[in-house]
């Protein structure tokens, strides 16, 4: 874990501007060429888990509940008009850093981001891609 810069900035050998920290999670801002919006921050789990399908769903609640609390506060006290959840897991998703991690991201009106790609799906017969799907359950 110790080539892992996340885990490096939870046990303080990597300097960090933390926003909010329980015993589960820590919230921390980018670094600074890589801050999209006012306020954007990550919410990491404290242990290392690569990706979604790594992370157990114990620990993703106490992202979750983190999540929560810190939009709750930038809502009531910055009067943030939304906010932008952002993961990736894998590669082939642009995962960058391979510690669990989801980008908070506040939103106002205008802000001029476009979070959305709109490029649309071009391969057709989607009612079968999704019958394939939901026959996995
Ligand atoms: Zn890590």
């Amino acid at each position: 874990m110790i080539e892992c810069s996340f885990c490096k900035i939870i046990v303080g050998k990597l300097s960090s501007n933390k926003i909010y920290e329980t015993e589960k999670i820590l919230a921390f801002a980018p670094l600074k060429e890589d801050i999209i919006a006012k306020g954007h921050m990550l919410v990491i789990p404290k242990k290392h888990y690569a990706d979604f399908y790594d992370i157990p769903k114990e620990e993703l609640h106490h992202i979750v509940d983190a999540i929560k609390i810190i939009s709750q506060k930038l809502k009531q006290k910055y009067n943030t008009d939304g906010i932008n959840l952002l993961h990736a897991s894998g590669k082939a998703a642009q995962q960058s850093c391979f510690h669990f991690h989801i980008h908070l991201i506040p939103r106002s009106q205008n802000d001029g981001l476009d979070t959305w790609p709109k490029t649309g799906y071009k391969e057709g017969n989607f009612p079968g891609v999704y019958n394939k799907i939901s026959n996995l359950f």
